[in-house]
């Protein structure tokens, strides 16, 4: 590994700077399967954090996990026009067997709504099997061309949720219950504010009657969608021939649902928090919240960490002891990079006044506190810098999103300023079309309980919406 102080500053290269932390901070590696990456032990380790936070929420709120096969026969994907049409470009196929030519070519699933409907439809008979309230936790393949680590690669570690409804209202009201379990895991957890809102009919995917979005802005004011949830009406369980026995033993067809989010949450976590010393991560999705670094090799500092862990591990804090042979130097630089939230130097100076140092990572304020009161620091330190994270984050997000009632103003923001850029929007897909062909800017989503200020941005003729604007990773 190079030094670790050589990462790019953020302001002056955004991009290297985020492919210096993800490589420094060991999150990612690259293998020679073109488009795929490896989440090395520590990358992995924070989307374990992720899966165990919204493993929970979900099994809070009725959802089992079930596991479906990967591969989909074409004439399945085939059934759901708009659905297959969405994802043809971009789907991977396997034609043999071993030696033998496959009678039917079958894909790397995509996403799996077909497979969940070719099971729902086995196990929906009546009002009674409703609703089906289930997850998986996989990956899944999209043969995309360019690709950057968690932002974008050829295989993605998700989860989707997929739920079957007897009414259209039960589906409506699981899709905006998912959307906000997700909005309560990234604004508390990850401590990443987002709009939360509905994506347009160009920008909705593909078979869905209506989607919803996430939608974080990074440090670079670029946008990046970080979770969905979909509705898709009875559309998908009629081509598919799913049809349930209501009480009034009369035959009805069910509603549907889907809603996931990916191993992208890492790249947001980054893009958002890090900074020119590397990954900051919020205490409550830290993997590691504390990395002890002894300092020198005496009795004194070799019996002070020892009693550290046990407190430590009395308190259920995870940690990390750097025992390594490297130069403290070294090692703080190492803890900065990896975003431990807090680093905690047992050094024989301090000791011998019965002190201990901790370094914040988010602020790199350090305090000298007495040995016995560490846990109540440590708490005190989590929980302002969870707060703190948060806040700051929203503070630079909310300076970036620019209003334009005007073109003359849209153009203005959108050629001199990064960020989001809201509007008043008629409705009409072309003014939508005339944007993103303008400033490479597509629609994020729109925010349904805001105020309309005036006439569509694009056309002036009467707006319906307020839509925001960004460009995207
Ligand atoms: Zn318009």
């Amino acid at each position: 590994m190079n030094e670790i102080k050589d990462i790019t500053k953020r302001d002056v290269d955004f991009a290297k700077w985020y492919t210096d932390v993800v490589t420094k901070a060991n999150l990612v590696d690259y293998s020679s399967v073109k488009g795929s990456m490896i989440i090395c032990p520590y990358g992995y380790a924070i989307w374990e954090q992720m899966q165990n936070v919204l493993d929970r929420m979900f099994k809070e709120t009725g959802h089992e996990n079930v596991q479906m096969p990967m591969f989909i026969p074409e004439s399945l994907l085939n059934v759901e026009k708009d659905h297959v049409a969405g994802f043809a470009p971009e789907v991977a196929w396997v034609t043999h067997g071993g030696k033998d030519k496959l009678e039917e070519r079958l894909c790397v699933r995509p996403t799996s709504e077909v497979l969940f409907c070719d099971y729902y439809k086995k196990i929906i008979k009546s009002y009674r099997d409703l609703p089906k309230l289930y997850n998986q936790w996989c990956t899944i393949v999209r043969w995309e061309k360019a690709t950057r680590p968690f932002l974008r690669s050829r295989e993605i570690l998700w989860q989707e949720g997929h739920t079957m409804h007897a009414t259209s209202k039960e589906a409506l009201e699981e899709t905006i219950k998912m959307l906000h379990v997700y909005e309560d895991f990234q604004k508390n957890y990850l401590a990443i504010p987002v709009l939360v809102g509905k994506k347009t009919d160009k920008e909705k995917f593909a078979g869905a009657e209506a989607s919803y979005s996430l939608e974080a802005m990074m440090y670079d004011g670029v946008a990046l969608q970080n979770g969905t949830s979909h509705y898709f009406g009875n559309g998908f369980a009629k081509a598919f021939g799913i049809e349930f026995l209501n009480k009034e033993n009369k035959l009805e067809t069910p509603y549907q649902t889907s809603w996931g989010v990916t191993t992208r949450m890492i790249g947001a976590l980054i893009m958002v928090h890090g900074d020119d010393h590397g990954l900051v991560i919020p205490p409550k999705i830290a993997p590691t919240k504390v990395v002890i670094i002894p300092i020198g090799t005496t009795s004194e500092v070799e019996e002070a960490t020892n009693n550290l862990i046990a407190t430590l591990k009395a308190n259920d804090i995870s940690y990390k002891v750097d025992n390594s042979n490297k130069t403290p130097g070294y090692k703080f630089a190492d803890a900065e990079v990896k975003g431990y939230p807090a680093r905690i130097e047992i050094g024989p100076r301090d000791l011998s006044e019965g002190l201990v140092t901790i370094v914040r990572r988010d602020t790199l304020e350090k305090v000298r506190v007495p040995k016995d009161e560490i846990v109540s620091s440590l708490t005190t330190i989590f929980d302002n810098m969870q707060h703190d994270m948060y806040e700051k984050a929203l503070k630079r997000r909310d300076s970036m999103i620019y209003d334009a009632k005007t073109y003359e103003e849209f153009t203005e923001i959108a050629t001199t300023k990064p960020g989001f850029i809201k509007t008043n929007w008629c409705g009409d897909v072309a003014c939508e079309n005339k944007i993103k062909d303008d400033f490479s800017m597509k629609s994020r989503c729109l925010i349904e309980d805001e105020e309309i200020t005036g006439p569509c941005v694009c056309c002036g003729k009467t707006a319906k919406y307020r839509l925001y604007f960004g460009r995207q990773y």
